[in-house]
């Protein structure tokens, strides 16, 4: 029996539709796991059934995380975010939780997984975090723009075997007090946390790149992948 991993919707506002891009559900497939996107909703009792038939659940990219989860208001008005995810989120990161599901966050998932457990973000990096680096490159989207550290001791690290990783980098926000049940696993050459983990849990990590655009082209990806669905299988 393969995997099923329940993976978060992406919202189209304009079109008042959900959609999904073909790399999470390719690199779940390639890695041996079988996606399903989930319904927007933020039932907990229809999301409560459809968890229990997951083996792992993936927090896709996609909209801001609204700054009022973690009492700010927004900071200009390039903050869009969406009610109706962070709402389904909280209430599938609560229940997979409680459920000791595999959990993997990309993007907005570290982002939005670090606000749910505490934390908070730069709102928007451009006005709140110049740096010189590239965080927000132009496509193709699998070509890296930046290095992360590897730190040693960590998941990521036992992985890949390295010190130093170049990721693409495609987010308009980014982690920035950390929530307190959450260890770094990566860090952007320019300081900010782009991989977590949670120490005390079976499997729960974030990266702030886009290992879906990637895992076609770049081994690191497809290993994260891999890692990932070997978990959500046990
Ligand atoms: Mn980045």
């Amino acid at each position: 029996m393969k995997p099923v991993i329940g993976v978060m919707p992406l919202v189209d506002d304009e079109r008042e539709s959900l959609w999904m891009l073909p790399g999470y559900f390719d690199g779940i497939t390639a890695a041996g796991g079988i996606p399903i996107m989930l319904p927007l909703t933020s039932d907990r009792y229809v999301l409560s059934q459809i968890i229990d038939m997951c083996g792992g659940l993936l927090f896709t990219g996609g909209h801001d995380v609204s700054p009022s989860l973690y009492g700010e208001e927004p900071v200009n008005k390039t903050i869009v975010s969406s009610k109706e995810r962070d709402t389904m989120e909280k209430v599938v990161l609560g229940e997979g939780l409680k459920r000791e599901k595999t959990i993997l966050g990309i993007c907005r998932g570290i982002q939005f997984i670090n606000v749910a457990l505490g934390g908070t973000l730069y709102q928007d990096l451009p006005t709140q975090y110049q740096s010189g680096i590239e965080h927000h490159q132009k496509p193709p989207y699998d070509i890296p723009v930046h290095e992360v550290e590897i730190l040693a001791d960590t998941p990521l690290h036992d992985l890949l075997h390295r010190e130093r990783l170049a990721v693409n980098s495609y987010h308009h926000q980014a982690v920035k007090t950390l929530a307190p049940e959450l260890k770094p696993m990566a860090i952007s050459e320019d300081g900010l946390t782009e991989a977590v983990y949670k120490p005390d849990y079976r499997f729960l990590w974030a990266v702030q790149w886009h290992p879906e655009f990637s895992h076609e082209t770049d081994p690191a990806s497809r290993e994260i992948f891999r890692r990932f669905i070997d978990f959500a299988g046990k």
